[in-house]
């Protein structure tokens, strides 16, 4: 039962669409490149939509390890995503929902409620059409009522055998919408051979062949490449692969910073062919906006060190938009922010002073479990008692109250009731509406809330206003019980959400810098508009 409506609706005002897909290796930027078309797009004028549809069967990402599927990011509406719709907001104007991010598992959960319920009146359900239905559905209501071009990325590479109901859904919507109205989009790997010293085209025409074959004919070849893209190889690619030679687009490795891509993909004309291939004007843009983010990031005035202390060290995407957001405070502040990943297990064997003694600035991200979290207590007492400038994410709040508790309000077993749960000291603990949840998925206390900043606090200088909007994903709160201690001690509530009689943040008076939050901020900073918590962390840094 294809929704009939949204396609008529989709097509009575022409909306276009855009499927990005993955060849021959995952990992290879697709979520950068959906992003970067989506900014060019933008400075045309032009409304674009941008969502992710992912393959694997789980619900959705917030059940995931770190290690299979980097940070789990989280939206407004409180949906726990893939880490490219971070992407996605960063480099454009779209309001991301739940809608935006779809998986496998989505899709089979509503064709199996709907089976059970009846709505398939009788007929067999099969992947085609019910969950190719299901797919086409889901698609197309990720578009508003004015959205022009709507670009939907597939995760997984083609060849996947999970990912084939989704292309043959693709395949079905350039049907329905007529070819000229769909761009696909293929994002693949050009290898550089070493020892034969050149780039190699084969396993990107066998990803084509292999679009081809279930009936996909991709219009544009994005070629992620370590070298220049010759114009034989360009060539080559246009005529195996059935594109012609100017749509093959080539997509290096960025030097500077991914907030480059815009500009190169706009070099190689994507912007202009994608409007072509529409039938869309283009009108010359200068890119104003990207060209001086670039030119900040180039010219520094400063540099800073800033440790960030957590489990997954090693992973680059764990950690995703605390980096981005560091990132975006230091073009705010003309400085260069190096980050240097530090894992707390090492430093519970190496002690503090051995690790940290050349940071300007410590932080400790959000996490779970209790792995890890005495080397991360060390590095809160060593930024507190040294006057290193600290901030402390979620856990690295309710870390940093634990350590508080401990050694200067004289409770050496405060602990958090995740750590411990028969602790007598719980000085963070289970919230009440959490107590009973046995769910482990989506069941936090997840997505933009509203808290309110308590007056004369160093928050309230950072964010200049009493009321802000912030996003959550946490079970454990802080303790009302302590509170006064705390404040007699000198840890001041700087922040809490009136409407749940909650504590969202802290701060230690006397300190130079010393903030904890309970929400995640780093989901709301922008390269040209860094996130003030951010801003103001960075600027403690220098100074
Ligand atoms: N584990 C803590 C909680 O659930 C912190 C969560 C987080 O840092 N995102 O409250």
């Amino acid at each position: 039962m294809f929704d009939s409506k949204s396609l008529s609706k989709g097509m009575s005002r022409s909306m276009k669409l855009v499927f990005v897909t993955g060849g021959v290796v995952s990992s290879l930027g697709k979520g950068l490149t959906a992003a970067s078309l989506g900014a060019l797009l933008e400075e045309q004028g032009l409304r674009v939509g941008l969502q992710k549809f992912d393959p694997y069967l789980n619900v959705d990402p917030g059940t995931m390890s770190p290690f299979q599927h980097g940070e789990v990011y989280v939206l407004k509406d409180g949906a726990e995503t893939d880490l490219d719709l971070g992407h996605y907001e960063r480099f454009t104007n779209v309001a991301l929902s739940r809608k935006h991010s779809v998986s496998s598992g989505q899709i089979y959960e509503s064709v199996l409620k709907k089976e059970r319920q009846g709505q398939y009146l009788g007929n067999t359900v099969q992947v085609i059409p019910h969950v190719t239905d299901e797919i086409k559905t889901r698609i197309l209501s990720g578009a508003n009522d004015d959205t022009d071009i709507l670009i939907t990325e597939i995760g997984g590479v083609v060849g996947d055998i999970e990912g084939l109901p989704f292309l043959e859904a693709l395949r079905q919507l350039a049907l329905d919408f007529g070819r000229t109205n769909v761009l696909f989009l293929h994002v693949t790997l050009i290898p550089f051979l070493k020892a034969s010293s050149e780039l190699k085209t084969k396993p990107s025409q066998q990803s084509v062949a292999k679009l081809r074959e279930i009936g996909i004919q991709p219009d544009i070849l994005v070629c992620r490449t370590e070298r220049p893209l010759e114009k034989s190889i360009r060539q080559k690619l246009s005529l195996f692969c059935n594109v012609s030679v100017e749509s093959v687009i080539e997509e290096k490795d960025v030097e500077i910073s991914i907030y480059e891509l815009p500009l190169c993909l706009h070099e190689e004309k994507l912007d202009q062919l994608v409007l072509a291939h529409f039938g869309m004007p283009y009108r010359p843009s200068n890119l104003d906006t990207w060209k001086t983010i670039l030119h900040r990031i180039c010219s520094p005035k400063f540099h800073v060190k800033i440790g960030v202390i957590g489990k997954y060290v090693e992973l680059k995407d764990a950690y995703k938009s605390i980096y981005e957001a560091l990132f975006h405070a230091g073009i705010a502040n003309e400085c260069t922010v190096e980050v240097k990943p530090i894992d707390a297990e090492w430093l519970e064997q190496h002690q503090a002073d051995n690790g940290l003694s050349d940071l300007d600035g410590i932080l400790v991200p959000g996490g779970f479990g209790t792995r890890g979290i005495d080397g991360k207590i060390m590095a809160i007492r060593y930024a507190r008692e040294k006057g290193v400038p600290y901030l402390g994410i979620c856990l690295g709040m309710q870390l940093a109250v634990i350590e508080f508790a401990r050694h200067v309000a004289d409770l050496p077993d405060a602990t958090s009731t995740e750590f411990d749960a028969q602790t007598t000291t719980p000085v963070i603990g289970l919230m009440e509406e959490q107590k009973g949840n046995i769910s482990k998925g989506a069941s936090m206390r997840l997505g933009m809330m509203e808290c309110n900043i308590v007056p004369h606090s160093l928050l309230e200088e950072v964010y200049q206003t009493n009321t802000i909007f912030e996003r959550h994903r946490h079970r454990y709160e802080v303790n009302k019980q302590w509170c006064n201690l705390w404040t007699e001690k000198g840890l001041k509530i700087a922040g809490i959400c009136r409407n749940l009689d909650v504590v969202e943040a802290v701060e230690l008076e006397g300190h130079p810098w010393f903030v904890g939050v309970q929400y995640h901020p780093e989901f709301q900073s922008k390269p040209h508009a860094a996130h003030p918590l951010f801003k103001s962390f960075v600027q403690a840094c220098i100074k």
